[in-house]
């Protein structure tokens, strides 16, 4: 069994050898605790400054990042490794156990509680504890999600944009070693409070991603997930041996593309009933029909047409048949290279 560990003090975040902790933070309304599973795995071979922090189930109905943190955990060997790994399979592990986005205990969605605060709910405990006691020990930061029950994308990593040239230059690297079809930079306007928000707002090579959708476990979204963050500590040097490609040898580079402003995420112009056109990496032309809408109240009345605003890939599809009205429905994304990413100034971010 894991250790229970009431307090950080009692987290060995130094020792060489691997850890099993569960980390108690009480419960608000009653004698409790969410028990967040914790590992530290902290190399044989020497220090290494490049700490990796890896993150499952900070949305508890998202189970690829949940299962590849977790064979992570089984997996690290500190015999063969040099310097820390720390992996958190279920972070909102009350939200995991509930199978739902947001946790149960104080309807808080864990993304959305980032820095957290330590006189908060729950979720807002959990988020400064691993503000405060999570990322000063890493300097790359990983987050794996999926669409849950709201978003289809194509497997994925993201990140937002950036402002600092260095920074996004080692984060599209990093985005890369996933091996993923598409890279995805995203909307730092379209919500706030994001672990990732926090992690690259301090400086830390973030990397975000969807691995899949609608509360499945996606094969291939989770081979992603464990072989990229097996590539991370490659290239970082924590683990011996040469990145390793994740797709077929003869597949193409990750395709970045960009959707980092609010004009790029459509609102559903109505309740009805949603029928995609398209799939999730499809390019589409202006004026494209993506979808349509189905109004049951009379069945002999024709769907309403949803048309693409723009040009690009559809990074985002809604994936219920269910959207209301204000729902994003879908995001068209701009097809970008990567050397006109590296090559944006100081001030793009
Ligand atoms: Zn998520």
């Amino acid at each position: 069994m894991p250790q229970l560990a009431y307090n950080v003090s009692e987290i060995d975040f130094e020792s060489p050898g691997k850890r099993h902790y569960q980390v108690a933070f009480h419960q608000d309304g009653t004698w409790g605790y969410s028990l967040v599973p914790l590992t530290v795995v902290v190399g044989r071979r020497g220090l290494n400054q490049n700490g990796v922090v890896c993150f499952g189930g900070t949305h508890g109905n998202e189970y690829e990042g949940q299962i590849a943190v977790k064979r992570l955990c089984a997996d690290l060997d500190p015999e063969a490794m040099t310097g820390r790994v720390i992996l958190i399979p279920q972070l909102s592990e009350s939200a995991c156990v509930a199978n739902s986005r947001v946790s149960p205990l104080d309807g808080v969605n864990m993304n959305r509680a980032f820095p957290g605060n330590p006189r908060g709910t729950i979720s807002y405990r959990i988020a400064d504890f691993v503000k405060r006691h999570i990322f000063p020990r890493g300097r790359i930061v990983v987050d794996l999600h999926s669409g849950g029950k709201e978003g289809l994308f194509p497997i994925c990593t993201s990140f937002h944009p950036i402002a600092d040239p260095r920074q996004r230059a080692e984060m599209a690297v990093a985005a890369r070693l996933f091996d993923p079809p598409f890279c995805l930079i995203y909307a730092s306007t379209m919500a706030s409070g994001l672990l990732t928000d926090e992690a690259e707002a301090e400086g830390k090579i973030t990397i975000g991603g969807e691995f899949g959708a609608g509360e499945s476990a996606n094969r291939q979204g989770v081979k992603h997930a464990y072989e990229g963050v097996v590539n991370l500590l490659r290239h970082y040097g924590l683990l011996e041996g040469a990145v390793q490609r994740i797709r077929a040898e003869d597949a193409p580079e990750p395709v970045l593309i960009r959707a980092d402003r609010l004009e790029h995420y459509k609102p559903c112009p109505r309740d009805g009933v949603w029928e995609p056109a398209v799939a999730p990496g499809e390019r589409v032309s202006a004026g494209d029909v993506v979808g349509w809408l189905h109004d049951f109240a009379d069945h002999s009345t024709p769907p309403l047409e949803i048309r693409a605003s723009r040009s690009g890939t559809i990074a985002m599809l809604h994936l219920s048949a269910r959207p209301v009205k204000g729902q994003t429905l879908y995001v068209v994304a701009d097809e970008v290279s990567w050397e006109e990413l590296l090559s944006e100034p100081e001030n793009k971010g």
